[in-house]
């Protein structure tokens, strides 16, 4: 693992809120982590601990207040390809179909319209919505709002994903049924992305997806690198991580 690239360097990041005209609140502090490629990253943490606020800074949606970011070696300055963000609460862009939606990062990079319409219908059809490309967000299922989520966020091929607790809104079924769905399709290398960072509080989730657990913890919040699992995502079962789980 350690001769692969690295996809992010995060040195000594912190980051404050100003709150009202006198206080500020310091929510991350001093955080270092490294992310190389092939890596799926846990990221674990109670409410409030700056989660969130750590994956937008990554994917450049909220300015760091000290330290340095960088994505596939360019600073990160602002939003950039080179990271694609799944939300908790979908936030697709409830104007457009789902069609706009999944091919919207590919108009932003100026690819040609041919190219933004056949990476725009193999997505949705990987990700198993074909059919549905000339519906709206609201007409369809929460699980539907998800896939079209990640179908979003994959259609640019990141060099690293953010999960911000994507399943978690969907009820325990439809979000089991979406997370088998995409593992297979990272098996079977049918989805290009290979580095994430996944937020979750299912430790069997994170066990079952993640080579690399990480902690948040304190106030304001510091990083710690709990524990590496070595068995390969292919092999693993309820079984042989359910020890893990328990410790
Ligand atoms: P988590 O995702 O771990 O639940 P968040 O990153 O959402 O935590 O929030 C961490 C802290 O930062 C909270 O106290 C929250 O109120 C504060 N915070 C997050 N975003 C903002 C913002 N845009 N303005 C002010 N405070 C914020
Ligand atoms: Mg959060």
């Amino acid at each position: 693992m350690n001769n692969t690239r690295t996809v992010l360097e995060i040195k000594n990041v912190s980051k404050s809120f100003q709150k009202g005209h006198k206080h500020t609140q310091c929510v991350l502090d001093n955080i270092n982590l490294d992310v190389r490629e092939n890596e799926i990253v846990a990221l674990l943490g109670r409410s409030g601990s700056g989660k969130s606020t750590l994956l937008r800074m990554i994917a450049g949606l909220v300015d760091s207040s000290f330290g340095s970011i960088v994505c596939n070696d360019q600073p990160v300055t602002g939003p950039c390809p080179d990271t694609s963000m799944v939300f908790q609460t979908f936030a697709l862009f409830p104007w457009l179909t789902v069609f706009g939606n999944v091919s919207f990062g590919l108009q932003a990079l100026g690819l040609p319209a041919n190219e933004v319409n056949r990476r725009t219908v193999d997505m949705i059809d990987l990700i198993g919505l074909s059919g549905y490309a000339e519906a709206y967000p609201k007409e369809l299922s929460g699980g539907m709002r998800q896939r079209i989520g990640f179908a979003r966020a994959l259609a640019v091929e990141p060099q690293l994903l953010l999960l911000d607790e994507p399943f978690s809104a969907l009820d325990i079924y439809t979000g089991h049924k979406l997370r088998q769905d995409l593992l297979e399709l990272w098996e079977k290398h049918y989805i290009k992305t290979k580095s994430m960072i996944l937020v979750t509080h299912d430790i069997e989730e994170a066990v079952m997806l993640c080579n690399r657990v990480l902690l948040l913890t304190g106030s304001p919040g510091t990083l710690t690198d709990e524990f590496s699992i070595d068995i390969p995502r292919k092999i693993r079962t309820q079984e042989n991580t359910k020890a893990l789980v328990d410790t």
